[in-house]
């Protein structure tokens, strides 16, 4: 296996039944109902994700039939016209119900995984609902190789989620939003927005999946980056990036490891940052095509530190563009804006330890074998001007 995991795909999974072969949390041992099948026939393939059956539900052995599930129903009729048994399918992240109606342990959800995963590789739904915090966390994390967070953080985004081809709309649970109703905020508007986006969406996100890493040339050789540098100087959007063992510029021992470019998002180049690669990369810099950074503070700033002038025709900044759209915290890295707007998995797994530490001390960048580094600043720098180019899309709207 390389640098890049391929992403799995559903093709390749066995059909398997969605009935939970769980049973490690016990719970099914206290409920009236244990391990809840899905309901629905998902004729518009939306598979709704839950938290848990409540006691109504428990009671009846289908999910969402008690005062929650109404109010889903009706919000997904109202605003869309969808169908919640007719066009969805809907399952909880939990299949049992718990004692007096509490949250569901992390035990409990991981016991549940297979369920949920089980459930998605059969029905590969277009579209996946989570709902709530659980619902998001189970959804989230079996795409989402780091911490899920703070649930808050996915609401409202319409993910086109690669490694199952289908759109994961992360949303508020009905229960919460039957609190919100009487207090007139904005809580409730933007729930019905959220699903006015689900009901608009047609079918899965892409007929063939991007590939973004093939975009990549990762070049040693800094004569021949040189020469690639030249003959694109003239193009007309270029979105760069640096690979740097410091954030900021100024002590004497920051320095520049590798650069990336990119053109007009169609093909990139990836060097070492020494030789005739320096001077053609401040070529470039200089000259008229737009530019494109992920944070164009940290970029201009040694920019202006290597070459004693800054980049010429800024165009983009990626960070500030996702902070204006949306001012959430903990969303604008260029990692989390390539998954919500471009579904890439994460892909500095296997770099990003060497990056931390404390702000003002050299990282371990030198210890990451250069063809990693390159692949990695490589795609940065690809990922980089697919996401402005969605942002852009977004302020055009
Ligand atoms: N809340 C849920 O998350 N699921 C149900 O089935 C009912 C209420």
């Amino acid at each position: 296996m390389g640098f890049f995991a391929p992403s799995d795909t559903l093709d390749k999974a066995p059909v398997v039944s969605s009935i939970p072969k769980c049973g490690r949390c016990g719970l099914f041992k206290t409920c009236k109902s244990p391990k809840m099948e899905l309901v629905g026939k998902g004729r518009r393939k939306i598979l709704i994700v839950g938290e848990a059956p409540g006691e109504k539900e428990d009671e009846l052995g289908k999910p969402f039939s008690g005062r929650a599930g109404k109010q889903l129903e009706n919000s997904l009729w109202d605003n869309g016209g969808i169908d919640l048994y007719e066009d969805c399918w809907a399952m909880n992240a939990l299949a049992c119900h718990p004692p007096e109606n509490r949250e569901p342990t992390p035990k409990e959800l991981q016991a549940c995984r297979p369920n949920l995963v089980k459930a998605i590789k059969r029905l590969k739904p277009e579209i996946i609902v989570p709902l709530g915090k659980f619902g998001i966390k189970a959804v989230i994390s079996l795409v989402w190789k780091e911490a899920v967070g703070d649930g808050a953080r996915w609401l409202g985004f319409q993910i086109p989620c690669q490694k199952w081809n289908a759109w994961i709309c992360p949303t508020w649970h009905p229960a919460f939003i039957l609190q919100k109703l009487n207090e007139r905020g904005a809580t409730a508007l933007l729930f019905e927005r959220h699903l006015q986006a689900i009901s608009k969406l047609d079918g899965r996100p892409w007929n063939n999946l991007p590939d973004y890493e093939s975009l990549v040339r990762v070049e040693v050789d800094v004569e021949a980056a040189a020469d690639w540098l030249y003959r694109i100087r003239d193009e007309d959007v270029v979105s760069f990036d640096y690979e740097t063992n410091m954030l900021k510029p100024d002590s004497p021992q920051a320095r520049i490891y590798s650069c990336a470019v990119c053109v007009n998002g169609e093909r990139a180049i990836a060097y070492p940052w020494h030789g005739n690669a320096v001077e053609a990369t401040g070529v470039l810099l200089r000259s008229s095509s737009k530019k494109i950074g992920a944070n164009i503070k940290f970029e201009e700033r040694w920019t202006q530190r290597v070459f004693g002038h800054g980049v010429r025709n800024w165009a983009w900044d990626c960070n500030l563009a996702a902070h204006v759209i949306d001012h959430r915290s903990d969303i604008t890295s260029v990692k989390f804006q390539a998954f919500v707007l471009l579904g890439q998995a994460i892909w500095n797994a296997k770099v990003e330890q060497f990056f931390s530490g404390p702000p003002n001390k050299p990282n371990r960048i030198g210890e990451i074998d250069m063809m990693s580094l390159l692949r990695y600043n490589g795609l940065d720098a690809v990922l980089e001007y697919h996401i402005a180019r969605k942002q852009k899309e977004w302020f055009q709207k």
